[in-house]
């Protein structure tokens, strides 16, 4: 039950004056539909009436307030195209600008030849100053009214600043004293304000120093909403591991005849991975783990080992790709490893058709097959086994979270390995991946050699293209990437398209390319004859980017590799120095560089350490890009960001440890408390994950 404390703040939103039945529904999409769902809407700017420049020196993007003169309207000449209305003063002129404006309001608003007072913020266009949609447009008298500082909320349609900047004022006085959540010596450390206090403070910011996402009172709600979310993480795993799983036997038989096959010793990190799974396997609690590991650090093998122990306990097992060319490959490496331990398995892949589908669905379905490869199309509702023990995710930032547990449905108690090689910086993981446990595989397997990878402009481009001819001349097969660049697919297409023209004039039938257009077979019979060596330069579009093994290539050369992220770069360069002979990687940019982008380079350039470029990434562009937030699966913020309280994860991941050990129930006053955290940012769907204790 919601504590009553909080009643005034779950009342609705159209409670607070200006909010009547139409706007609710508009702000119930947009924040929410209670009053603490608009508290949590916190300014995002400040319209300071004091900062009153000429127009002459006025910042760029700051909001600032002029009395000008009205001097003319221009009705647009054409639809979609905006209304204008010129003002002036003595320093200068100043446009103001409306899309889909009433003249006939704007000319009353705005009579040419007055003076008023105009706020908004001022962007420079062309060489003019315009501000698009003012905040105010008063006159003396009415200007003088307005607070001298003002909060300014971030907008969306059919809502205006005024509206929002009432409401929320007004539901200041809602704000309860709560009891303390944080720990007491961590607040007094920081000197945080309480919950309160920094609310207020949030929503009355006195100057811009106010609005930076580390003052006090941000800081401070930052952390209780990281806080809210780890901490329902954590209920949520807690959660799981008492969901029953399936306790598994380790058979030791079958994993040695299995490494007794592999021509090489597992690395440390392999066998600590295995150590790890093999644990969740046995104890009776349902596996969830990540397994992490760069590009060629040995996963598979270890998924294997995790699926042959189904296998031994007579269980099913399934290992999912995210594309048809990563499922086949993975039929052509581990298929003949269990073919030589006598495991019957098969490949399902949407390119299965009738009657073939149909019985390797059936085989499923009987038990026949013990262990499934494929892709996405394992999740269809026709694909049933008789009895799945362990799935294998492959590749995870391709699948969604829902993906990735409707897969586990396909079973009882199934345990999920899920492995990825997207290196994440161990802050970020606890958020994205909070729920899983992680194994982490940092060695790389003996024998490796370096590649050695350098940065060259496009200047150089008929040096390099040139020098190909030395490098085909020895044998080696060179991967050539074209990496999206325009919105447009069709026009990178064309650029991949030129470079394939340009390089065939140079080597003729060597060169071959492949992107994301082609159809999936087309496809598959490129990348045959690259690893076949039939094609010895292949140009691509990123649609290599994912997994792909041909030991042979040793050249990896990415244009606009100034583009990609860090990640992108590290799995693509993963591509090549798979094999015996020594690998580069030319990553050719075009000038100019900034110098972010540059040192993104030289990190590549420097490292091949996975977990150390994505470090580095996360240090020069912040999380969401790290991650590709929409991919990840990262969960959305209200106040908190990655980018700017990533440091305040590891603190946060630890309080919620020890808090869940001290008071698992969450009953201690510092518990009750925080089931009211819960409540305030609505996640208190976790709370009755407490009372099965
Ligand atoms: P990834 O982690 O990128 O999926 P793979 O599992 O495809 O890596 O392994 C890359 C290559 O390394 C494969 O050819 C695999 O057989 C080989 N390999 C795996 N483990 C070892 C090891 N311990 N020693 C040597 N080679 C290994
Ligand atoms: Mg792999």
């Amino acid at each position: 039950m919601r504590p009553s404390s909080l009643d005034p703040l779950f009342a609705d939103a159209t409670n607070l004056p200006g909010i009547g039945p139409k706007l609710a529904q508009t702000l119930q999409d947009f924040v929410g539909d209670k009053i603490i769902d608009l508290l949590w809407h916190l300014p995002s700017n400040l319209i300071d009436r004091q900062y009153r420049p000429s127009l002459a020196d006025v910042e760029d993007g700051r909001i600032a307030t002029f009395e000008v003169t009205i001097v003319k309207h221009q009705a647009p000449p054409r639809r979609h195209l905006p209304y204008r209305v010129t003002c002036q003063n003595d320093t200068g002129f100043l446009s103001l600008v409306f899309f889909h404006a009433r003249g006939d309001w704007l000319q009353k608003a705005l009579p040419v030849g007055e003076t008023r007072m105009i706020s908004g913020r001022v962007e420079r266009f062309r060489d003019n100053l315009q501000i698009v949609h003012p905040d105010h447009m008063l006159n003396q008298h009415e200007f003088e009214q307005l607070p001298v500082i003002e909060p300014v909320y971030p907008l969306t349609a059919g809502i205006s600043a005024k509206v929002l900047m009432k409401a929320a004022q007004a539901a200041l006085p809602r704000l309860p004293q709560l009891d303390e959540w944080q720990d007491a010596q961590w607040i007094e450390k920081n000197q945080w304000p309480n919950w309160h206090d920094a609310m207020r403070g949030a929503h009355q910011p006195e100057d811009l120093a106010a609005l930076a996402p580390l003052h006090p009172n941000r800081a401070r709600l930052a952390y209780d909403e990281l806080l809210a979310h780890q901490l329902v993480l954590a209920l949520v795993r807690r959660q799981r591991r008492q969901l029953p799983g399936r306790r598994f036997h380790i058979d030791d038989k079958m994993q040695n005849a299995f490494l007794a096959q592999l021509p090489f010793a597992l690395t440390g990190s392999q066998q600590q991975a295995i150590d790890d799974i093999q644990a969740d396997m046995q104890s009776p609690t349902r596996m969830l783990r990540l397994l992490q590991g760069d590009v060629g650090s040995g996963k598979t093998v270890v998924a294997v080992l995790a699926m042959l122990q189904a296998v031994a306990n007579g269980a099913q097992a399934t290992i999912m790709a995210p594309t048809e060319i990563l499922a086949q490959q993975h039929g052509e490496t581990i298929g003949p490893w269990l073919d030589a331990l006598g495991i019957r398995w098969a490949l399902i892949s949407g390119r299965n058709k009738g009657k073939q589908r149909q019985a390797r669905l059936a085989d499923l379905a009987s038990g026949d097959t013990q262990i499934a490869i494929g892709t996405h199309a394992l999740f269809q509702d026709d694909v049933v086994f008789k009895d799945l023990g362990v799935a294998v995710v492959d590749e995870q930032h391709r699948f969604g979270v829902h993906q990735r547990m409707s897969l586990s449905s396909k079973g009882q108690g199934v345990d999920v390995l899920v492995m990825t090689a997207t290196p994440i910086p161990r802050t970020l993981t606890l958020t994205a991946y909070g729920d899983m446990d992680v194994s982490r595989m940092v060695d790389k397997p003996a024998g490796r050699k370096p590649i050695s990878t350098h940065i060259f402009s496009m200047d150089r481009y008929g040096e390099i293209a040139g020098n190909l001819k030395n490098v085909l001349a020895d044998g080696a097969r060179v991967y050539w990437v074209c990496p999206l660049v325009n919105e447009s697919e069709l026009i990178d297409l064309q650029a991949a398209e030129a470079r394939f023209k340009e390089l065939q004039k140079l080597y003729g039938e060597q060169v071959g390319l492949v992107h994301g257009q082609m159809k999936a077979a087309e496809k598959d019979a490129v990348m045959a004859k690259f690893q076949a060596g039939d094609i010895r330069v292949l140009v691509a579009t990123t649609v290599i980017e994912v997994g792909v093994n041909v030991p042979e290539a040793t050249v990896m050369v990415i244009e606009h590799a100034e583009r990609f992220g860090l990640a992108q770069l590290h799995q693509l360069r993963g591509r090549v120095g798979r094999g015996l002979d020594k690998s580069t990687c030319l990553l050719i940019y075009r000038g100019p560089l900034g110098q972010t982008a540059r040192s993104r380079l030289e990190i590549m350039r420097d490292t091949e350490d996975g977990f150390v470029i994505a470090e580095e990434d996360l240090r020069l562009r912040g999380a969401g890009e790290v991650l590709g937030t929409r991919q990840s699966g990262l969960p959305t913020f209200r106040i908190a960001s990655l980018e700017d309280h990533a440091a305040l994860l590891p603190t946060v991941h630890d309080d919620v440890k020890l808090m869940l050990n001290n008071d698992p129930n969450l009953e201690s006053p510092r518990g009750q408390a925080l089931r009211c955290l819960l409540y305030l940012f609505r996640r208190d769907e976790a709370i009755r994950y407490l009372h099965s204790g």
